[in-house]
């Protein structure tokens, strides 16, 4: 490897809500760049427009900068390798595909969908693997440049060698190989004319001369491409570094159904920042002598790829709490009344609260007991009616399992589509309106005399209600 500086980056992709796993990326190569003097680089990996969220790149940068991260180059901070968002690079990679065609190592292909169904249809009734059959592979070229040219719209694919295994090495598991056989003919370039994750990440981490790729272990599987794809363009390839997957304490991958995985939750959980940076620090990697509690300065005097362990790291909200419960122990009397005052009864969640709130009360003193679950997180369920009459638990669970996949859904987190949500759920299951609100209701507030149910909702906030939910769910399934 001859980069002669240490250049690093993420690549979170908008979809969604900021991802606990993105902040534990970043924080590894944060700690890498530093540790050696080189850069940190965010860049947004924005090409797949069905599932592009114009609010998540925000949100992305916003929760790591909440975290007390910070990058030399991206898209907020621009840099000298820009743009930094993948949407404003589409010629370059287009450019870059188009050059793999000239030089014959890559071919337009012009395969309608239905054909590819019907190929795969195939595939699968004679029991072979599936995958695209190189049908036009080994068209004409200049063909292809003529029917381009009237219009017909095609994808580019890359000519992946037929025999032979494909190998690159990982920093931390040694030599990886995979049979040719196995490789579909990649597609580079789709009909819009966007690249593909593959082609835009390759041609992006050279040119921004990215040394060392840091990424989850689930990209393994797309690296053999992305060798062939440097190899291609006759590139020299970064080091390639596979981080263990954070674990549901089940060990199974990460994931909301068990797990909250937004950083916006933990933020207003009120897990302090250092206090999560920590507790993603040892993640998979240790600071020896028995050490837990870390700043990331002292994380990254430590820090050596060689210590990281490849075991599955479970993210555990019970060590999470106990470690933010002696980061909370230590912080400072200023801090603390800032935090509550701030975060806890933040001014805004007050003021929105206001109107729904203040008729129902005589005196001051009688806000936080009427309103307690507007700045709580867990709920206590014991003894709050759950399940209506004519209901079962089991309906209870469906229902609630069904709400929270739409809910993570919407969009937009507001009166109208909330309100849409749930009169379309309600209706869908054929509930009546009291016993389906009235559920949503003790749900989410924990009682009966609640401010208007939306309303509430929108304050309480996605996160929260996710999680309230979830672990309503949890408490019907135990009665
Ligand atoms: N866009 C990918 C993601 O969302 C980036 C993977 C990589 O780092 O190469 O995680």
């Amino acid at each position: 490897m001859s980069f002669d500086r240490v250049r690093v980056r993420i690549a979170p992709s908008p979809t969604g809500d900021p991802h606990v796993g993105t902040a534990y990326v970043a924080l590894f190569n944060y700690v890498f760049a530093r540790k050696h003097g080189g850069d940190f680089i965010i860049r947004i990996e924005d090409t797949d427009q069905s599932r592009y969220r114009a609010s998540s790149e925000d949100m992305i940068l916003r929760s790591l900068k909440w975290l007390g991260l910070s990058w030399d180059e991206g898209p907020d901070v621009g840099g000298k390798y820009g743009p930094y968002r993948q949407s404003e690079r589409r010629e370059i990679h287009a450019a870059h595909a188009m050059q793999l065609v000239e030089r014959g190592l890559a071919y337009r292909c012009f395969c309608t969908a239905e054909r590819l169904d019907k190929v795969r249809q195939e595939q699968r009734e004679k029991g072979q693997t599936t995958g695209y059959d190189r049908h036009c592979r080994d068209l004409n070229p200049a063909d292809g440049e003529r029917r381009a040219a009237a219009g017909e719209s095609f994808v580019v694919r890359l000519k992946m060698p037929l025999v032979g295994v494909t190998k690159f090495d990982d920093a931390l598991r040694g030599t990886v190989e995979i049979d040719n056989q196995r490789l579909d003919d990649q597609v580079l370039l789709k009909s819009d004319g966007y690249p593909t994750y593959h082609l835009a990440n390759v041609v992006d981490d050279h040119l921004m001369k990215i040394s060392h790729v840091m990424r989850a272990e689930e990209w393994i599987s797309s690296t053999p491409k992305h060798v062939l794809l440097y190899e291609a363009f006759g590139w020299e390839k970064p080091v390639f570094c596979h981080l263990p997957l954070l674990r549901n304490p089940d060990h199974s991958k990460i994931s909301k159904r068990k797990n909250p995985t937004s950083l916006l939750y933990y933020e207003r959980a009120g897990v302090l920042p250092e206090a999560l940076l920590n507790y993603l620090g040892l993640m998979g990697w240790s600071f020896g002598d028995n050490v837990e509690i870390f700043n990331v300065e002292q994380m990254t005097s430590r820090f050596d790829l060689k210590g990281i362990h490849l075991g599955g790291p479970i993210f555990d909200q019970t060590k999470l709490n106990w470690l933010n419960n002696q980061y909370l122990q230590k912080l400072s009397d200023d801090r603390f009344v800032a935090l509550i005052r701030d975060q806890v009864f933040a001014p805004d969640v007050l003021k929105a609260l206001r109107p729904y709130v203040v008729e129902r009360m005589d005196r001051l003193e009688q806000f936080v007991d009427k309103n307690s679950f507007f700045f709580n997180g867990a709920l206590p369920y014991a003894g709050v009616p759950l399940v209506p009459q004519g209901k079962t638990a089991a309906d209870i669970v469906a229902m609630l399992s069904e709400l929270v996949e739409k809910l993570d859904d919407l969009y937009d987190w507001d009166f109208e589509h909330i309100k849409a949500c749930l009169d379309a759920h309600r209706e869908a299951l054929g509930w009546k309106p009291k016993d389906y609100f009235m559920t949503v209701r003790l749900v989410a507030t924990g009682r009966k005399d609640s401010p208007p149910l939306v309303e509430s909702l929108v304050i309480i906030g996605r996160e929260i209600v996710r999680f309230r939910l979830r672990d309503a769910m949890e408490f019907v399934k135990k009665l």
